[in-house]
């Protein structure tokens, strides 16, 4: 496909693990399998979450599972002038507004209209500073949702909507500690990189609408999405580090890679070189999802 551009894009809090290991198969056999290029962006935004040398370990790790990017890897930490810019021109055109509430402020409005914490415990923001401050100082910046229903089609799961306004509300792009919001800096990075293709975990499929609306808001164009299966701990939950993940055993990367192509439905034959294996396995993918 001419012009396809995929993305693997961690957040360095730590090494890969088999869960992470699933996502970054996922992008690459359907970049591979699409003929494009394959990215990696570290996304190091959420600094206090970050850990030293993660970032190097990944790219490590990556490279011993022959899933080699074609593009130097971007961090984000050192693109912050490019969501500055993309934040001065959501305010220029009355998109975003700076907010004043504290977590408890927050819960406190939210007690006082009788309305308790929705979607995963997050805190629908009741709109306190939609109007204005009053005379309270800013925090954080926050997006206008707009009213109305997203709808848009993933690859692998179909059609999806969400009421971002009331599921959701005016969520945060820039925090009270000054850090971008991963919805602001993922939006703008994948414009600015020229992202085609998004393939990640199912995990962000919720984030999807969010990162819609910024699109429509910065006049970028909407990529297409493919939300991955997860590999479930033993508690059910998302393989993370949370509940157990131990970082990839890489002492030999092509059991951990056939077990990542498993997750995904696919097979990673044992027979010839690693990347031949590998490229069988792009066409087996690009056969489920052209
Ligand atoms: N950095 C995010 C994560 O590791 C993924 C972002 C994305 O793929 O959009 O969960």
């Amino acid at each position: 496909m001419k012009g396809y551009r995929g993305r693997f894009a961690p957040s360095p809090t730590g090494p890969l693990h088999a869960g992470s290991l699933v996502a970054a198969l996922a992008s690459w056999l359907d970049a591979r399998a699409h003929g494009g290029q394959w990215l990696v962006r570290i996304e190091d935004t959420d600094r206090p979450r970050c850990v030293p040398g993660a970032d190097r370990e990944i790219l490590r790790q990556l490279a011993a599972c022959g899933l080699q990017p074609d593009e130097p890897p971007v961090w984000q930490s050192r693109r912050e002038p490019l969501y500055q810019a993309a934040l001065d021109r959501l305010v220029a055109a009355g998109a975003a507004y700076p907010c004043a509430c504290s977590r408890k402020d927050i819960e406190l409005a939210l007690h006082a209209k009788g309305r308790e914490r929705t979607r995963h415990g997050l805190l629908v923001y009741p709109g306190t500073c939609r109007d204005g401050l009053h005379g309270r100082s800013a925090r954080a910046w926050r997006f206008r949702v707009p009213e109305g229903t997203v709808a848009w089609t993933d690859r692998r799961l179909g059609v999806h909507l969400q009421d971002v306004a009331h599921e959701v509300g005016d969520f945060v792009l820039q925090r009270a500690d000054g850090l971008f919001a991963y919805q602001l800096a993922v939006v703008v990075d994948d414009a600015d990189q020229g992202i085609t293709h998004v393939v990640r975990g199912e995990d962000l499929v919720g984030n999807t609408p969010r990162q819609i609306l910024l699109q429509r808001a910065l006049g970028c164009a909407q990529p297409s999405y493919l939300h991955a299966p997860l590999v479930l701990g033993a508690n059910g939950e998302k393989l993370s580090k949370q509940n157990g993940a131990t970082p990839l055993d890489l002492t030999d990367p092509r059991a951990a890679l056939a077990r990542a192509a498993a997750a995904l439905g696919i097979a990673l034959s044992p027979h010839g070189t690693l990347a031949d294996a590998l490229a069988q396995a792009a066409r087996a993918w690009g056969e489920r999802f052209p």
